[in-house]
């Protein structure tokens, strides 16, 4: 069935899928799941997955990046919900985070500091993730840091959460085993009590969670890399439809610079996205998407809202056809390979110009 919406192109989110996916890193992890939702949801759309989430997979926490993705989250979620920032938040977004009740990541003494004598003169008594920097080198407190000051020189916040992040958890066993050891040795070493948190995806997937809390973002999504084992499911398609066609004659050049000539007489379809929708322009060339499924080769250079393929070997009936840019036959793995980058790259980029149809 074909689903009408304001563009010819359109992603589809499958809902049943990212809750089997879900289901799969409970069943994997045996935790309790922050699901990361930032970046829009790696742009399947935050706010509705988050609500979906809550409602129908009994998850109760989640991460974004910003406060705004965080305000925005709250908008649609209880206050039972737990909203967690995972970056740096400005000292002039303090009062909305305890306005939105949103919890904030700390990582170093500064931010604590200005944290707690805002919650002193506010009266309150602030909930905080503590991060642990164990090897990623990005955010995080060293594991020279004096726990036991951290707790007494902030009196006014609780520490609820102690969180690291793995840098290769999707492709360096010894340095993984490095860092959860290093985690395991700092909480030991100050005998701390509150609740834990380390797995991302790949983690999950490939090594046994002990901690409280696992944090699954791509694999939710339903991709892990390096390879997909667990039966999880790609929530999000892309559909487009042909048009316009145009016959060449053999030696006529297609698109941008010429960089396709036509080695025979053509018959070539053009498909409404491009760049700007997040259909990279590393994919001229390259790119292949399916019409009833058979394979069609993108030619030429990608435009910013078009993109041309070979539609030569069509048959007449193909040509009513949706278009499929990611989907059943073509994954965003194998997408990501041929722009020399990873999955997670080609869904965040899926940009907003692009209706999403939930079903
Ligand atoms: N936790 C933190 C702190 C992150 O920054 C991310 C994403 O980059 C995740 C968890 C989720 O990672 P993944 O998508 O690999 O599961």
């Amino acid at each position: 069935t074909k689903i009408k919406t304001l563009r010819p192109t359109y992603a589809e989110i499958n809902l049943a899928n990212y809750k089997h996916n879900i289901e799969v890193a409970k069943s994997l992890s045996k935790s309790k799941i922050i699901a990361i939702v930032k970046a829009d949801a790696y742009g399947h759309g935050a706010i509705k997955l988050s609500k979906f989430a809550y409602e129908q997979c009994d998850v109760k926490d989640f991460g974004v990046a910003t406060i705004e993705e965080g305000v925005n989250l709250r908008n649609v979620l209880p206050t039972d919900a737990r909203i967690i920032t995972l970056g740096y938040i400005d000292e002039h977004h303090f009062e909305e985070l305890l306005h939105h009740k949103i919890t904030p990541t700390v990582f170093d003494k500064s931010i604590m500091a200005k944290l707690d004598k805002f919650a002193k003169g506010n009266n309150v008594v602030l909930d905080v993730v503590l991060k642990i920097d164990t090897g990623m080198n990005r955010l995080g407190f060293g594991l020279n840091t004096d726990f036991n000051e951290l707790v007494e020189s902030y009196s006014n916040l609780n520490i609820v959460l102690m969180m690291t992040h793995l840098s290769s958890s999707d492709t360096d066993l010894d340095y993984t085993k490095w860092q959860i050891n290093r985690f395991d040795e700092y909480l030991k070493r100050y005998n701390v009590k509150a609740e834990t948190s380390v797995f991302n995806s790949s983690a999950i997937c490939f090594y046994s969670n002990k901690y409280t809390y696992t944090r699954p973002g791509i694999m939710s999504y339903g991709y892990v890399y390096p390879e997909n084992r667990f039966g999880l499911k790609p929530v999000m398609s892309i559909y487009s439809k042909l048009i316009h066609i145009k016959r060449l004659k053999k030696g006529e050049k297609i698109s941008y610079n010429q960089t396709f000539t036509a080695s025979k007489d053509m018959k070539i379809g053009v498909i409404p996205i491009g760049y700007a929708d997040g259909y990279f322009r590393a994919l001229s060339n390259k790119g292949v998407m399916f019409v009833n499924g058979k394979p069609c080769n993108v030619v030429g250079t990608v435009c910013m809202d078009m993109t041309m393929i070979d539609i030569t070997h069509l048959n007449e009936s193909d040509l009513d056809c949706e278009v499929e840019v990611l989907g059943k036959h073509i994954d965003a793995e194998q997408i990501a390979k041929m722009c020399n980058t990873i999955s997670y790259e080609i869904v965040c980029a899926i940009s907003d110009r692009i209706p999403r149809v939930y079903i």
